[in-house]
């Protein structure tokens, strides 16, 4: 492998499409992926290709397919649909594996491949390195022209996928709250069916950005508060219930309160937590030895703990990213699990991060909880601050090298330490810090929440202060 080359990111491969995702790596990634699959698996095996709305997707589409037939998989491809439905795809066709080509969030220009395995999981970063292996070496299978791959259509596993979504929730208590509701999808692959299965579920919709469109004319597809300028205001203004918004490739949801207020990503997840805690004890009444737990990642606030402290369920933490996520719920077993960053898995229904579950989600929650104001606001604020620290590479690894002493020995009232990604330490009276390496850059953040404003600062102070001490 070419020195400092890599291909794949903490989300799969991504890039300018003219510069970084070509057709010629498509191609290639299309022949690793089949020849992986070779290594792995006896006979002819299935790969599903699904797509967003970018203007550059059958283009990559192509290619891949191209690449999958010579080196022997059959290309099952369903079109335009959100990263969620690959997943699903994979597991309900019983396919070998599948590809997503998104960028995700990231603007117009850029675009990008996800591997999805058999379950319905991403690619772990360990198989993606055997991909990865493949590539460069270029050592491909060859089918030879008696034994290429087909292609097959499948049209119906949309509507599979809704009946499922729409059996996953109540759909009488939806239907009985008579909610009005606002989406915005962005114009990216929530566009056509998180539409669809909110008014299947009863509510009144309104939409914006909800046409299909590659050029995201409407906003840029991170849901975040200056991009959703439009729904919040929207939502204020027609009295609706809630808002909700995907981002481009709608794994991810936000959503907007009755006053057309964005939740905090941390208590929007929190309530989720609790909820599905208690919607798996309702599923499972009497049995005793039913998993609570719920995993998150080690940037996760406070109020995840305190509020499943009320219902009896344990929060897991682990790496950032949602793959690890995955991981960590089918190691502990555990009912949910999510990222702050609206990124959440639900298992009793597939282990791909879902935007378009998470929506209709969050609206069964409203229909059966009242306001989504009253519940973020119940939930108890503490002082968050996120700070960086630029520093070279080198300093950044060799502080990174000693954070644990140096965390433990500034601080005294110490009740946990988690090393798993960066360095989280846990305070007596439930204030934390963590301090964690950029993956791409050259700077080191500080993340903490403290009891109080003081108790924040105080952390603060003390952590950046032994960063800067040992930078050089
Ligand atoms: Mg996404």
């Amino acid at each position: 492998m070419p020195e400092n080359k890599k291909l794949f990111g903490t989300s799969g491969i991504r890039g300018k499409v003219e510069d970084e995702v070509t057709t010629n790596l498509t191609l290639n990634v299309g022949k690793a992926l089949a020849t992986y699959l070779d290594k792995k698996e006896e006979g002819k095996k299935d790969v599903v290709i699904g797509y967003d709305t970018r203007t550059t997707n059958e283009m990559l589409e192509n290619a891949i397919t191209a690449g999958l037939l010579e080196s022997g998989c059959n290309v099952l491809k369903i079109g335009m649909v959100p990263t969620p439905l690959v997943g699903y795809a994979v597991d309900k066709l019983k396919a070998s594996a599948g590809v997503m080509l998104t960028a995700s969030h990231n603007p117009s220009e850029y675009n990008g491949i996800k591997i999805w395995n058999k379950n319905g999981m991403a690619y772990t970063p360990s198989q993606e390195e055997e991909i990865e292996k493949i590539y460069y070496s270029e050592e491909f299978t060859e089918a030879g022209w008696e034994n290429i791959g087909e292609i097959y259509h499948i049209e119906e596993i949309k509507q599979t996928y809704m009946d499922d979504l729409l059996n996953a929730v109540d759909i009488d208590a939806i239907k009985n709250a008579k909610l009005k509701v606002v989406l915005d999808p962005a114009s990216g692959a929530g566009s056509e069916i998180s539409p669809l299965v909110i008014r299947m579920a009863g509510c009144e919709i309104i939409t914006l950005n909800s046409q299909s469109d590659g050029f995201f004319p409407g906003r840029n597809p991170e849901p975040n508060e200056a991009n959703l300028q439009d729904l919040m205001e929207i939502v204020a203004k027609s009295n609706a219930d809630i808002g909700i918004a995907h981002d481009g490739d709608a794994d991810r949801m936000m959503a907007i309160d009755e006053n057309g207020r964005i939740s905090d990503f941390d208590k929007l997840l929190a309530i989720m937590s609790k909820y599905m805690v208690e919607k798996s004890e309702d599923k499972n009444e009497g049995n005793d030895s039913l998993s609570k737990k719920v995993i998150t990642t080690v940037d996760a606030g406070l109020c995840m703990d305190e509020s499943l402290k009320e219902v009896g369920g344990k929060v897991i933490r682990t790496k950032v990213g949602d793959v690890n996520v995955a991981e960590s719920i089918i190691e502990e077993d555990a009912i949910f699990g999510g990222e702050p960053s609206g990124t959440w898995i639900y298992p009793d229904f597939g282990m791909c991060p879902d935007g378009i579950l998470s929506g209709i989600r969050i609206i069964e929650l409203v229909a059966k909880k009242g306001k989504l104001s009253k519940l973020l606001d119940d939930i108890p604020n503490y002082t968050s601050i996120r700070e960086k620290i630029i520093c070279s590479k080198e300093a950044k690894i060799k502080v990174m090298g000693n954070m644990e002493k140096l965390l433990t020995d500034a601080f005294d009232d110490i009740v946990n330490v988690n090393s798993i990604d960066g360095v989280r330490i846990a305070f007596e009276d439930g204030s934390w810090v963590l301090v964690r390496p950029s993956g791409t850059e050259d700077y080191v953040r500080i993340t903490l929440e403290g009891k109080t404003p003081e108790r924040a600062e105080f952390i603060k102070d003390i952590s950046a202060k032994i960063i800067n001490e040992n930078l050089d």
